[in-house]
């Protein structure tokens, strides 16, 4: 029996205003019904609001070390729930189990660093150019902070969001994606039981259109943490703009591997794999572009061409799987229109392109690891997101156009280059356009304590995770303390 979820806000499971319900189905098999939740509308939305906004004045003065400790026990709850969240995930998302248990793993990494920077939160202290004066600046929270997420990181996403954001001391309301939107009921079970205060973390679901849009309009939000499509993001933040709301943006991106000559090939093989089929294809630092050097393209695309076709696919439950469905019909046929694409630009499609409809797997929806060659950087597939297990090789010359032929696209998230030369790899770290570049790695694997974003339409500027993160949630408050018991003027009365 499918269950019947509800929002949570103001400390209660609430059902949603309209009554209306959406499904959320397993991508593995869609005749396995999850359940249903609300589809939230305006009004869930303003009471999920007014109760952050209630909720502020007093979540405000808890002391941040003491927030920490909260933090630190939905860690220590989200540690011994691992196996069950994960199984939750695997099957509303349908990456496999190995990377939806990395998934809570980032989220306990994260609950940790917040517990610790609890304790720190540091501001500076300056020199005054005055005499018997004080100079310091300190962190203030900034309200009501709206979170909106995606679907392909259900659990680490909302938390890079959430945690940093009640650690400042803001009140948070979460839009979740529709199609993970389990894993965040699961979240907030837990955010309960490590006692969140009622009020404090508030969870509407809905689509985007209706339950994000309201979040993102609603008048008391003073902030939107956005991650997902470029498009969206562009939309939310000429919204904000409007109303002059601190925006962050995480978006899309096109991310290539570049392997040189001199590589260590096996090496790089690993990399490859995991980047472009790991979670289906479905991160936003997935490798889609695989930039080989002319010297090793035959070899290394013939290496990568078998590997793909042995990846298992299947029910992301099964520990044996190697690489689940995509997220729902919809992704399919963008995967799918994408290959036809490539094929009508005049790439060569080397493995898969095909839909996945072998015996039990019928009802998911499951796509070939597919490998394009004679990609060239102006084709469309080398150029937008597919968000799906593509994977365009595209042959340079040499080390400079490798560089130019990564950075050629609108997006900038992460970036790789697979080198034994060492002055290379550090060229390559000062040239390429990207948020984040890993020498000898693949483009996934961000680490919950250094700063994650990119550049050009991957983001607005800002970094999550890290202590960057902190910089997105709090203001920034400068404080003078005069004890010279009289006016004294900068500028004025200190001038030559
Ligand atoms: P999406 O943009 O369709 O949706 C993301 C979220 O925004 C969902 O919760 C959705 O309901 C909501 N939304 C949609 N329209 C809205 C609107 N008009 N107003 C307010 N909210 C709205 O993205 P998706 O398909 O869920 O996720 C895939 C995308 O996310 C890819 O482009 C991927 O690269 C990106 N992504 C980026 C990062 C990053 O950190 N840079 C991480 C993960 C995913």
């Amino acid at each position: 029996m499918a269950g019947l979820y509800k929002n949570y806000i103001d400390g209660k499971w609430a059902e949603g205003k309209s009554g209306k319900t959406f499904e959320n189905r397993n991508p593995a098999n869609r005749n396995d019904l999850i359940g249903l939740f609300p589809a939230s509308v305006l009004e869930d939305v303003d009471r999920a609001v007014g109760a952050a906004k209630k909720a502020f004045g007093r979540w405000r003065l808890i002391p941040a070390p003491k927030r920490g400790e909260i933090l630190y026990q939905a860690g220590e709850l989200l540690r011994k729930r691992k196996e069950e969240i994960s199984r939750v995930m695997t099957r509303e998302m349908g990456k496999i189990l190995k990377e939806t248990r990395g998934d809570v793993q980032e989220g306990i990494d994260t609950a940790y660093y917040a517990a610790g920077e609890g304790r720190r939160l540091f501001g500076e202290t300056t020199p005054s150019e005055l005499p018997d004066k004080f100079a310091m600046s300190v962190r203030a929270p900034m309200g009501v902070c709206g979170l909106i997420t995606p679907w392909n990181f259900p659990l680490a996403i909302p938390t890079w969001k959430l945690f940093p954001a009640l650690l400042c001391g803001n009140t948070v309301v979460l839009k979740p994606a529709e199609d993970t939107p389990h894993t965040a009921v699961k979240l907030f079970e837990i955010l309960e039981e490590a006692g969140v205060p009622p009020g404090v973390a508030n969870l509407v679901h809905g689509t985007g259109g209706e339950t994000g849009a309201a979040l993102v309009r609603h008048r008391d939000v003073r902030l939107i943490s956005f991650t997902g499509s470029t498009a969206v993001g562009r939309e939310i933040a000429a919204e904000c703009g409007r109303s002059l709301k601190r925006v962050s943006l995480e978006m899309g991106g096109k991310n290539a591997q570049i392997v040189m000559e001199d590589a260590d090939l096996n090496l790089a093989l690993e990399g490859a794999v995991w980047g472009a089929f790991g979670t289906t294809g479905q991160r936003c630092t997935a490798t889609s572009r695989l930039i080989l050097h002319r010297e090793i393209k035959k070899e290394f695309t013939e290496m990568i061409v078998d590997r793909a076709e042995k990846i298992k696919l299947g029910d992301g439950l099964d520990e044996s799987v190697e690489m689940g469905p995509l997220i729902n019909g919809e992704a399919r046929e963008k995967v799918h229109r994408y290959v036809h694409i490539g094929k009508e630009e005049g790439a060569r499609l080397l493995t898969g392109g095909a839909i996945y409809e072998e015996g039990k797997w019928i009802d998911g929806y499951f796509y070939r690891p597919t490998v394009f060659d004679k990609v060239t950087p102006a084709m469309r597939i080398a150029r937008e997101e597919i968000f799906g297990p593509v994977l365009a090789v595209i042959e340079v010359e040499g080390f400079e156009e490798a560089i130019e032929v990564l950075n050629g696209t609108p997006y900038g998230l992460s970036s790789s280059i697979y080198t034994r030369d060492v002055a290379r790899a550090f060229r390559a770290v000062r040239d390429i356009e990207a948020g984040i570049t890993y020498i000898n790695g693949p483009t996934i694997g961000a680490e919950a304590h250094l700063p994650f974003g990119g550049v050009k339409e991957t983001g607005n500027g800002h970094r999550e995770a890290g202590t960057t993160v902190y910089d997105i949630f709090s203001e920034w408050k400068s404080v003078y303390v005069d004890y010279s018991g009289k006016l004294q003027k900068a500028q004025i009365d200190n001038a030559e």
